[in-house]
């Protein structure tokens, strides 16, 4: 495990420059010896060195149209609360049109398939809304072909009818207008039509190309004909994919089943799906063990539009996460690791970056306030060093935290004025590193003292005694909450171990 393997490396003599990287994970395991053993290492120089390969996958580029095959529409369901989305895909999935044989158990994996009397299939997206639709659509990729929109004919046209609008008309997917609710006697279902065209949808009778069907979700009346408009408006737009080659689909739905481990709903855009087909999506792959369609039956393939639920994945993808297939296991473990190490790449940029700007910030208001104390005599810049510490006081403890990892707070004690400004003096002097800079919070005249100590811990600082002393209980306070305290009587001696201490906390570990 990891513990033993960096406890191993820690006991070995490696040179890291001729270490081979193969893996992200033996990136963590020497990062994480190289934090573990204090050794002094920009991590950033061993990933430049060992730049890797890009051994990403993709989309393959579009198939030659001799080799394209009809498909059937993948179908959302949008629309305002209410309007019967839910009430539809029960009704669409129950009616005599659906495929499901007569007494199965239709499971919900995210999808389910429609054949009409005619032969032609529908594939419906059962999560209705916009949330999944927006989800994947926000990953880059369309997984709808066709969207029908739901309105009340009661109702009307309401804030979601237009989201839903806009929507599909931002991801270019044609709509249909289902104007449900028509058995209710208050339906006004050419109300419904003359709202739509404040938002440009212009229904056939009024002279557009959007079709509109009166039904009702809940009696099942006219879905037939919802069907065939779907199946009408398929046609008009050629959908066709390539049956053949690898694998090409999205997932629209991923969770983890208790006994089957991760599993995706997948929807097959391209090639055909079966057994032993090795996958990548997102940073996660697998060799399909199983396909289920939705009445939980085991499916030898499924060819492009169809939706199934996809068993044999190492991790879990996520929603919207393309699907590609590829040639081995190999491959897709190069892919994986690939995309593992290029996002902790941008991790990594990302915190420099922010750990660069911070470095400035701080520097630049320690340089600062530095300045204004230099022309003062020390007496004066206790008093004000006294202000400053009370504003360090309130500031946020993560802001605290990133300050101090980058100065070395410090606290004087001398015999007399002389001693101390004669240590200050040096310390003035002396050209800190650029990474990290001497932070004097306080200094004072006489033995170290219990609230020196109490002030130490609140900076995380060292405290430097010249020519003074500590009663017993004050050493045993500053063991006990673990502040360094030296006691020294040359002057060289104590600016000697300052410089030790100062370049022991140098941020060299990244
Ligand atoms: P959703 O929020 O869009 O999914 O709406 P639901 O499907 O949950 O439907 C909301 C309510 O409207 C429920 O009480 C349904 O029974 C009712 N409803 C849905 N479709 C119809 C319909 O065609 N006719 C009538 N009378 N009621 C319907």
């Amino acid at each position: 495990d990891f513990d033993h393997v960096v406890e191993a490396l820690l006991n070995t003599s490696v040179d890291l420059d001729s270490l081979e990287l193969d893996s992200v994970l033996e990136e963590k395991w020497i990062k994480e010896v190289v934090t573990r053993s204090g050794m002094k290492f920009r991590w950033a120089n061993l990933s430049e060195k060992k730049e890797r390969p890009n051994r990403d996958i993709h989309r393959r580029p579009p198939a030659d149209p001799s080799h394209l095959v009809p498909r059937p529409p993948v179908v959302t369901i949008m629309g305002h609360v209410d309007h019967g989305k839910t009430t539809l895909l029960d009704s669409l999935r129950k009616s005599q049109i659906v495929s499901t044989e007569a007494g199965g158990i239709t499971q919900h994996i995210g999808a389910f398939l429609v054949q009409l009397p005619s032969g032609e299939k529908i594939t419906f997206l059962d999560t209705p809304g916009h949330a999944a639709f927006s989800s994947i659509r926000a990953r880059g990729t369309n997984a709808t072909d066709i969207v029908i929109l739901v309105v009340a004919a009661d109702d009307g046209v309401m804030n979601q009818t237009v989201e839903s609008i806009q929507h599909a008309r931002r991801a270019a997917v044609p709509m249909i207008v289902a104007v449900n609710k028509c058995d209710k006697p208050q339906a006004d279902p050419q109300r419904v039509k003359q709202e739509l065209l404040a938002h440009n949808v212009v229904c056939e009778e009024f002279g557009g190309d959007v079709q509109a069907i009166h039904i009702s979700a809940l009696k099942g009346d006219n879905l037939l004909a919802l069907a065939e408009a779907t199946v009408t408006l398929a046609e008009v737009l050629e959908l066709k994919a390539e049956p053949t080659g690898l694998v090409e689909g999205i997932v629209i739905e991923s969770r983890t089943d208790k006994g089957k481990g991760p599993v995706t709903t997948a929807i097959v855009q391209r090639g055909t799906l079966k057994r032993g087909c090795v996958l990548v999506a997102g940073k996660s792959w697998g060799k399909v063990r199983f396909l289920f369609d939705e009445n939980g039956k085991v499916v030898t393939e499924a060819g492009p539009s169809s939706a199934v639920e996809v068993v044999g994945w190492k991790e879990l993808p996520s929603a919207g996460d393309v699907i590609l297939e590829v040639e081995s296991e190999q491959r897709a473990r190069e892919a994986v690791e690939w995309r593992m190490y290029e996002e902790e790449q941008q991790k990594l940029q990302e915190e420099q970056s922010v750990i660069e700007l911070k470095q400035k910030v701080h520097l630049e208001e320690y340089r600062r306030e530095r300045a204004e104390l230099a022309h003062l005599s020390w007496k004066q810049r206790r008093s004000a060093l006294y202000q400053v510490n009370k504003t360090r006081f309130s500031l946020r403890t993560s802001e605290r935290t990133e300050r101090e990892r980058l100065s070395l707070p410090l606290i004087i004690k001398g015999d007399v004025d002389g001693s101390v400004e004669a240590i200050l003096n040096i310390l003035d002097t002396y050209d800190a590193q650029q990474q990290c800079e001497m932070d004097v919070v306080h200094f004072g005249i006489g033995d170290v003292s219990e609230n020196d100590v109490n002030m130490a811990e609140t900076f995380r600082g060292s405290i430097y005694g010249f020519n003074v002393g500590a009663s017993s209980s004050v050493r045993q306070l500053a063991t006990k909450r673990g502040v360094p305290l030296h006691l020294h009587s040359v002057i060289y001696k104590l600016v000697d171990q300052l410089k030790d201490e100062l370049s022991s906390k140098l941020p060299a570990l990244l």
